[in-house]
């Protein structure tokens, strides 16, 4: 195992997966991992934007502003290779064999979805500090996904040794499904999704399914937490968001959801030290809940700001309320942030990744550290 942890150095020479292990078996491993998806695609997008020909890139052909000039529509986000390896077989399949290569990575699924999907967490290391970091809880800001992957990745090589580190990447797997097109537009739960959206009397601002955050049954899974979830729910229905849709429903009563039971479950018997919620958009990292003021809570907040040149935001109360981050704040007065990532409209495009993740990465070293 190494001994020196933290992030890369800027100059260091590229370490081959898995360094500790360099016998047959290993390789066996380390091949296994280069043929599958969340590498293959991760990989491509990292070489496009390495050449800087962003004429010629994926992430160029997905925005919409720069197909002005042709008449070809855009590329969905759902076509693109980050999108097949949000879905959730291929991140269980990554996870798996992030597992098998490093003993000291344990992999468990948390929970299981409306549609029968595991909810995997990767616990890495064996410290004694615990510290989770969760994503996807919203569907259309399924980019949260793969940069928590990335992170993964990374992080395993030069693991903290006093932290076990739990990542979570994927809250919501239906959602995500749904938005990254691994739900078949024949199949009874999208056809149920579609029916939701369409007559639901808020309209998404993009076609269906691009814009869905809920889960796969319409509620909004980071409004569905007991915390003041009733004051939520007023909240939500004065906007007009009272029954089940494509988003900011909080469901018939605090953790009507498997997904959210599934957290609240697993962070019940952790002990989790600080918690990290990945969403988009806005740069920003959301942080205190009104009534609290967990050890720490304003210095960490300023470490993260300070890492990644995000803000440091105080959700309003109209917004505020039934989050998994209000709700482990309030149970547990320790901190957790919400740390919206990237800028742009959700779905972001997949283009954007290594930028955002260029500036998430270090506020995620920071937490760790
Ligand atoms: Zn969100």
């Amino acid at each position: 195992m190494p001994t020196a942890w933290g992030p890369p150095r800027k100059n260091a020479r590229k370490t081959k997966l898995p360094v500790s292990r360099p016998c047959l078996y290993a390789r066996l491993l380390l091949k296994k991992f280069r043929e599958s998806p969340i590498f293959t695609s991760l990989k491509a997008v990292a070489v496009r934007f390495k050449t800087n020909d962003n004429t010629n890139s994926v992430g160029a052909k997905l925005r919409p502003t720069e197909n002005k000039t042709t008449n070809d529509k855009p590329q969905p986000a759902s076509q693109h290779p980050l999108a097949a390896a949000s879905q959730p077989n291929a991140v269980y399949s990554a996870l798996q064999t992030l597992e098998k290569s490093y003993a000291f990575a344990y992999l468990q699924a948390i929970g299981t979805s409306r549609l029968g999907h595991s909810i995997p967490c990767l616990a890495i290391g064996s410290g004694a500090k615990e510290i989770m970091i969760n994503a996807a809880h919203h569907a259309n800001e399924w980019i949260t996904t793969p940069l928590l992957l990335r992170f993964m990745e990374e992080y395993i090589r030069r693991h903290n040794p006093e932290i076990t580190l739990h990542c979570i990447p994927l809250v919501n797997p239906d959602g995500v499904a749904l938005v990254t097109g691994g739900i078949p537009a024949s199949s009874p739960a999208y056809k149920a999704a579609q029916a939701m959206a369409k007559n639901h009397p808020v309209q998404l601002s993009q076609p269906f399914p691009a814009s869905w955050k809920s889960n796969i049954i319409g509620v909004d899974l980071n409004s569905n937490y007991p915390a003041n979830w009733p004051q939520a729910r007023q909240n939500k229905f004065a906007k007009g968001y009272n029954q089940p849709g494509p988003r900011d429903y909080v469901g018939p009563q605090p953790l009507s959801e498997p997904e959210t039971c599934a957290m609240v479950a697993y962070t019940k018997t952790h002990d989790f030290a600080l918690t990290l919620s990945l969403h988009t958009q806005g740069e920003e990292i959301y942080w205190h809940y009104p009534g609290h003021n967990p050890p720490q809570e304003k210095e960490i907040a300023t470490k993260l700001s300070q890492a990644s040149g995000y803000q440091l935001e105080k959700v309003p109360d109209t917004s505020s309320h039934a989050g998994y981050r209000d709700w482990f704040i309030q149970t547990y007065n320790r901190p957790g942030f919400t740390i919206e990532c990237g800028l742009g409209e959700s779905p972001l495009p997949p283009g954007d990744f290594e930028r955002i993740y260029a500036k998430l990465a270090p506020l995620l070293w920071a937490a760790v550290s």
